[in-house]
């Protein structure tokens, strides 16, 4: 998720620098935990609420003009793209809560280094260290 960081993720992040060294206490779980189950209920919520921009554009031209038909096709286009890019996100916050459950959240599932605190504080749902993710982008 690339964005900026909100409000209570900064909060995150200043908890995580004063709580210090991994591994992760259970505190820090239960926190990103708490966080990635926010994050998780912000896009099923997001995505029901535009579930009618999606559908298929009708074909009834007496209801919709040639124009207003052009326009709803490129709202559920865009509509479309973002429920892409919101899927990819619940499925990666999934993944998080699931690692979690397994006891190896926090953990890279790459090459099983410890992703640095305030990485996980930004994101909790990566899944690679820094390492991994940046010789991902370039290979
Ligand atoms: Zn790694």
């Amino acid at each position: 998720m690339i964005q900026e960081p909100t409000l209570r993720q900064i909060r995150l992040i200043s908890l995580m620098i004063a709580t210090g060294a991994m591994p992760l206490t259970t505190q820090q779980i239960a926190a990103f935990k708490k966080e990635l189950l926010q994050q998780r209920a912000v896009l099923e919520l997001a995505a029901e609420q535009t579930e009618a921009d999606r559908a298929p554009v009708p074909l009834d031209q007496q209801s919709v003009g040639r124009l207003s038909r052009i326009d709803a096709m490129q709202v559920q286009a865009m509509s479309q793209a973002q429920q892409r890019k919101r899927d990819t996100d619940l499925r990666n916050i999934i993944g998080a809560l699931s690692r979690m459950e397994d006891g190896e959240f926090g953990y890279c599932t790459s090459c099983g280094e410890e992703i640095a605190l305030k990485r996980l504080a930004v994101d909790p749902s990566v899944r690679l260290c820094i390492t991994c993710a940046s010789s991902n982008e370039t290979s």
